[in-house]
């Protein structure tokens, strides 16, 4: 127990661990005293009780793809009757969409389709980017851009400057599920490997494209490998300092070749969200997935570490209807943060709070959330009841 007070006692200070003293916490660290000193870690980075969200449309412009990944329900391999791919017009109405309703950022993603190579990408990005300068392209991963570099027969770095020159704002964390090998090679034995797909990162962080990092846990991996995986990121975010946030998930097996295994538990993956907060000394923001693991967990991932919940995604088969549909969500996840006894706000894709929903009575004496009145710069468009 000594050793674990002290390094849980290190970490909130700020403290670098070690993995071996992070999978300590991670397996035998006692529940409270690791959500104290993980959301002590949280406030000593983040300042105040403020609890961000994003406006968002994720937009996937194919779903043909020829990596096969085992968990993947989406993707359909060329040819088959179910593939599709979506006009540059039809994205681009999508993206308008978007800004109707209120989205600061898109997402674009999409399958690994045979066809597309660079200039596929510098023709998407250009084309968002002129229709819609003010609109955030905080797209794709390391293995879209893998493939497109294979498909055009062009080193990574050129891939790189290229679709940054075309329009590209920020790297998404996709694609890393696992990065240790054994679990990777489980999941998608098609994919680069854990160590290429940092690689890319990295070269993407030297081009000055940031990005987040994510992780899907429990799809079979092991505790161990939970913490390597964190390792292996942080080791990167040592030498660029690209990585803005971190966003682990946890696996929904369903319509797919994995159907079955066993999911990460609710505690798993709350005790590896504190883990991250106190590992993660060098990575700033720390995001929950409140619609994968549910509301409650939501709540209380945001007592052990969690300042970020996300994107209020507009979701492709309900943007018809969005009005209604994407106010009501809005209002329940303001709902959310307030009854978890914190301050909901808005941010753009660099984590800057364009709108806090800051109300008098939530901390009255505290001067860093009565400061944060001064960064209310806009009205939502999609206002919470
Ligand atoms: S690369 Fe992406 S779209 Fe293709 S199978 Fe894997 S997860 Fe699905």
């Amino acid at each position: 127990m000594a050793e674990i007070d002290d390094v849980l006692a290190r970490a909130a200070d700020g403290g670098r661990i070690e993995a071996a003293e992070a999978e300590l916490l991670y397996l035998e660290a006692p529940f409270h005293p690791l959500a104290e000193a993980a959301d002590a870690a949280r406030r000593r980075v983040i300042g105040d009780n403020i609890v961000t969200y994003l406006i968002d449309r994720n937009i996937n412009y194919t779903n043909v793809c020829v990596t096969a990944c085992k968990f993947c329900a989406f993707y359909r391999a060329p040819k088959h009757e179910e593939g599709w791919s979506h006009s540059l017009d039809e994205v681009l109405r999508r993206c308008g969409e978007a800004v109707e309703l209120g989205a600061t950022q898109v997402m674009l993603q999409g399958g690994h389709h045979p066809e597309y190579g660079v200039d596929y990408y510098e023709e998407l990005f250009s084309a968002v980017k002129r229709d819609y300068p003010d609109l955030v392209i905080h797209s794709i991963g390391p293995s879209e851009i893998a493939h497109m570099a294979k498909v055009s027969g062009v080193e990574i770095d050129e891939a790189i400057g290229r679709i940054k020159a075309a329009g590209l704002d920020s790297i998404a964390g996709a694609g890393a599920e696992m990065l240790p090998e054994r679990p990777r090679r489980a999941l998608a034995p098609l994919k680069e490997s854990g160590e290429r797909w940092l690689e890319i990162m990295e070269t993407a962080h030297g081009h000055g494209l940031e990005s987040t990092a994510t992780m899907m846990m429990g799809t079979g991996e092991t505790a161990h490998e939970r913490i390597e995986h964190l390792r292996m990121i942080r080791d990167v975010q040592d030498r660029t300092g690209g990585f803005r946030s971190f966003i682990p998930w946890t696996y929904q097996p369903e319509n797919n070749h994995l159907k079955g295994r066993t999911q990460a538990t609710a505690m798993e993956y709350l005790r590896l969200l504190a883990v991250a907060r106190l590992f993660f000394h060098n990575v700033t923001h720390l995001q929950s997935s409140w619609l994968t693991t549910g509301k409650a967990a939501g709540q209380l991932s945001l007592h052990l570490g969690v300042d970020d919940l996300g994107s209020i995604m507009l979701e492709e088969n309900v943007i018809s209807s969005a009005g209604a549909r994407n106010s009501s969500r809005l209002s329940e996840l303001i709902e959310l943060i307030r009854t978890a006894d914190r301050v909901p706000a808005q941010r753009n894709t660099v984590y800057e709070r364009i709108a806090v929903h800051w109300r008098p009575e939530d901390d009255p004496t505290d001067d860093r959330v009565r400061s944060h009145v001064s960064t209310i710069v806009k009205e939502l468009q999609i206002s919470p009841k």
